[in-house]
């Protein structure tokens, strides 16, 4: 089973794809992750991607496509994992189409989380005491905010013309949203189904 989890940034993406991946029996992969990996590991990629991370910019497609293209090549991600943070442009989609069929499967479903922007923006901010992140600043915040409605909003409705998307409520408290999370993609989950 190969989910997708998508929605804005602050939606709670990273936090319900860990159970989601507990449903499936595969890895949570987040790209946002793995570039802070990079970055923390001051490795070559790190480097490239840091500026990009900092302002809330995309990270160029060829650059994201390579590093999932090598992870979701690792044995743990053969038959399930649940890929958080890509894609999220359409030159990403068309990879990992590839990708996939190259393997003879394709995406089973997609998770999109809702939240209201007033509401993502409070939350981030809120998560910016804890965490750390360079990118979790209002300013910055905003921006990725409209890169994400501009670039990665137009995919979601496009997955939606495939009959793959279960478009959950993320408002309410975190027991509450993954209930619904695991409600939506159940009976895809359902071996059979
Ligand atoms: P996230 O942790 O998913 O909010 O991602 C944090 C940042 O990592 C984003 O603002 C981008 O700079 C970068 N990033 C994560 N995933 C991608 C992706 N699929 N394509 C390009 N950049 C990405």
């Amino acid at each position: 089973m190969r989910l997708l989890i998508m929605g804005p940034p602050g939606a709670g993406k990273g936090t319900h794809a860990g159970a989601l991946a507990a449903l499936v029996g595969g890895p949570h992969i987040s790209t946002g992750d793995l570039f802070r990996d990079h970055i923390d590991r001051r490795t070559e990629l790190g480097r490239l991607a840091e500026k990009y991370l900092a302002t809330g910019e995309y990270v160029p497609d060829a650059v994201t496509d390579d590093m999932v293209r090598d992870r979701l090549a690792r044995p743990d991600a053969a038959h399930s994992f649940v890929l958080d943070g890509y894609p999220r442009t359409d030159a990403q989609v068309a990879t990992l189409d590839e990708l996939l069929d190259a393997r003879g499967t394709a995406v089973d479903g997609v998770v999109e989380l809702t939240v209201p922007d007033d509401e993502l923006v409070a939350r981030i901010l809120r998560r910016s005491a804890v965490s750390g992140r360079s990118d979790d600043t209002e300013e910055v915040v905003r921006h990725r905010l409209a890169v994400y409605t501009d670039q990665t909003a137009p995919l979601v409705r496009a997955y939606g013309e495939r009959g793959l998307l279960h478009r959950v409520d993320g408002t309410g408290s975190m027991e509450e949203v993954r209930r619904r999370v695991e409600a939506a993609v159940a009976a895809r989950v359902r071996p059979g189904a």
